[in-house]
């Protein structure tokens, strides 16, 4: 096909739009493995499960063999009121650096909520509204997660009570407010609102807080108030899932003009936008019908996938939720402070780290001031100012179109630019006034943190 053919930007109709998300693990010939009970170490059933998940979420959380799950009605009318989100051709930044690889990018900023997040929100929000609940309870690390489900809830009247890590809660006062815009309530973790939350701050007295213990005190809010559950925005096969949406209009969309991936680039902090924007990618790969290079960019800080461990681990600091198999640094790893880039939990969904651990996946881990110069270049080239996380992404897709240019390869690299930025100008603004550093944990203070992963044989 002739390349001037391309538009800018390739939309769907909304006839285009999948009708259903794809589940990839139906595919996969060796499954993850289950979550397992912390007490009993035995697999979690689905009983067990829905003590602090609702029941629709648990079913398609376990569910290893359904291929496709219909998208319900009401989640498909609310998707068409911000999607299909656009397939930009990066002609302007192909141009500047002067590559003969072709760049796209799905981009998923085009909502309030300014993130991918909404996708699995809506959907959580729906079947906690079609179980009768009367709210749910999460946690928000940089603050996307929480304002995506804020929306979400107030779309079906439902309460939202969103613990939010610390430090974002000072550093990102409108976040909070956007939050509270939609209705929900909004408290700093750790918290003395939970006995979780006041072990924690027991034991480390002005924490300024993790992902792992906002989880914590969420899932302990939730199962102890009657009528609620707790909903989670990464990790989880169920966010997966949800996010499959991403690559299945990817892929349509490139059909339709007959493109096909070289490379998918996705960054990698619990892994919904990756596994969702390669599923269909990463299906047709386990089927033997096309191939193409998969690789997960994470912070040099942060590093789960390229440094962690293959292991159970808790998914959260309070140790109440069930054990899960994955690439992990250990769950009290809280990334240093002055890490300013998200993506900055300390496990990787288990699906992904399954096909990681295959050799289906490849992963990278970038310096964060790398990470903010190639943020710096898009905006000024793409006009789009992308979130820090999707940036990393952003410049892996720079070095293989960098890549292409030494070897004359015309590759097409197709990379998932998940969010805008407008809420981390605290973390532009250290950049700028060079005051970012990029720490890099030490294998000492990585085996510190491992020693500590449970034992499950
Ligand atoms: C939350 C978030 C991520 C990382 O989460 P994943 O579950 O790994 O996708 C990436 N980009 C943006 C903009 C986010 O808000």
């Amino acid at each position: 096909m002739n390349n001037e053919k391309i538009p800018y930007k390739i939309y769907l109709n909304e006839n285009e739009m999948p009708k259903a998300w794809y589940n990839l693990r139906a595919d996969m010939k060796q499954k993850p493995v289950p979550l397992l009970n912390p007490g009993t170490l035995k697999p979690m059933k689905a009983e067990e499960l829905a003590g602090v998940f609702c029941e629709e979420l648990v079913a398609q959380e376990l569910d290893n063999d359904t291929a496709f799950f219909e998208i319900p009605e009401e989640i498909l009318s609310f998707y068409k009121m911000y999607r299909p989100s656009p397939l930009v051709r990066a002609y302007c930044l192909e141009r500047k650096l002067d590559t003969p690889a072709k760049i796209y990018y799905k981009f998923e900023g085009n909502n309030t909520s300014g993130s991918h997040k909404l996708n699995s929100a809506i959907a959580q929000a729906y079947y906690a509204k079609k179980q009768g609940l009367k709210g749910v309870t999460t946690e928000t690390g940089a603050g996307q997660w929480g304002t995506a489900l804020s929306m979400a809830c107030s779309y079906f009247d439902l309460d939202c009570k969103v613990y939010m890590v610390k430090c974002s809660y000072e550093q990102k006062p409108f976040r909070r407010e956007v939050m509270r815009t939609y209705g929900a309530s909004v408290t700093p973790s750790p918290s003395m609102e939970t006995e979780v939350g006041r072990k924690i701050l027991a034991e480390h007295p002005g924490t300024t807080g993790s992902l792992g213990c906002a989880i914590s005190e969420a899932v302990e809010k939730a199962v102890s108030s009657e009528g609620y559950r707790y909903v989670l925005g990464s990790v989880l096969n169920q966010v997966l899932l949800h996010q499959s949406v991403i690559g299945l209009e990817t892929k349509a969309a490139m059909d339709k003009y007959g493109i096909k991936p070289d490379i998918v680039i996705g960054c990698a902090g619990g892994g919904s936008n990756l596994g969702g924007l390669i599923a269909p990618f990463m299906g047709e790969k386990l089927r033997g019908e096309a191939d193409c290079r998969i690789i997960a960019v994470e912070p040099a800080s942060c590093p789960s996938l390229t440094r962690g461990v293959y292991a159970y681990d808790f998914c959260d600091t309070g140790m109440v939720c069930p054990l899960a198999k994955m690439y992990t640094l250990g769950s009290d790893f809280i990334p240093s402070a002055n890490h300013a880039g998200g993506l900055r939990y300390h496990g990787m969904s288990s699906t992904l780290s399954e096909l990681y651990h295959q050799g289906l996946m490849e992963a990278v881990s970038v310096k964060q001031t790398e990470v903010f110069e190639a943020a710096e270049y898009f905006a000024r080239i793409e006009g789009i100012l992308p979130a820090p996380e999707s940036s990393h992404a952003i410049r892996v897709a720079i070095d293989e179109a960098v890549k292409c240019k030494e070897t004359g390869e015309e590759k097409t690299i197709v990379f998932g630019l998940t969010g805008t930025g407008y809420f981390d100008m605290v973390a532009y603004e250290k950049f700028h006034d060079g005051k970012m550093d990029d720490y890099i944990p030490t294998d000492e203070e990585l085996a510190v943190y491992r020693a500590k992963l449970p034992k499950t044989e």
